[in-house]
């Protein structure tokens, strides 16, 4: 049985500090421009995404900003979510930030109907799946609960309801499983 994972985070985040450009990991709440883009979400999702400081895990460029209590969660959970992220930075490193604001952002609405940000998020989820497959098992990623989470973040107001449609995510997810099984 594994450890606990703090050999395995600590060695990600060193390889991650020491990349040809450094992937950094702060605690979102010291910086105001993370305290102001929680004041907007929460305006612009009437209340809906409240957690942003509190619970989310933010990517721009090579900062991975991290919510408060990172500190608190498993090892084994928060590298799941860095690997996530390090999608997010390799996005960045593809598009650029011009590229991502508008991709992430707007293409084609910043709400409701986000196909971009959709397809950026959909590529770090399908990482998600398979980091969960390889530190918690094959069956933790076919845990219907975490499909039905994942749907959430698509559907519902975390994202800005970004993508509407369960079924389309469902088939993502599903797809994405059948590679893992092989
Ligand atoms: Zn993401």
């Amino acid at each position: 049985m594994r450890d606990n994972g703090e050999a395995l985070l600590r060695d990600y985040l060193t390889a991650l500090a020491q990349g040809p450009r450094p992937v950094r990991v702060v605690e979102k709440g010291g910086f105001w421009h993370q305290r102001l883009a929680d004041r907007l979400l929460r305006t612009i999702t009437l209340g809906g995404q409240d957690r942003y400081l509190s619970e989310y895990v933010t990517t721009l460029g090579h900062t991975i900003y991290v919510p408060d209590g990172w500190s608190e969660r498993s090892p084994l959970a928060r590298y799941t979510v860095l690997r996530h992220e390090v999608v997010h930075v390799r996005q960045f490193e593809r598009w650029g930030w011009l590229g991502m604001v508008l991709v992430y952002g707007l293409l084609p609405f910043p709400i409701g109907l986000a196909y971009g940000r959709a397809r950026l998020e959909w590529e770090a989820y399908a990482e998600t799946l398979r980091v969960t497959a390889e530190v918690y098992g094959l069956e933790a990623a076919c845990d219907p609960r975490l499909h039905d989470e994942i749907v959430g973040r698509f559907t519902g107001p975390d994202y800005a309801w970004m993508w509407p449609f369960p079924s389309m995510v469902r088939a993502w997810i599903a797809a994405e499983l059948t590679e893992l099984q092989r």
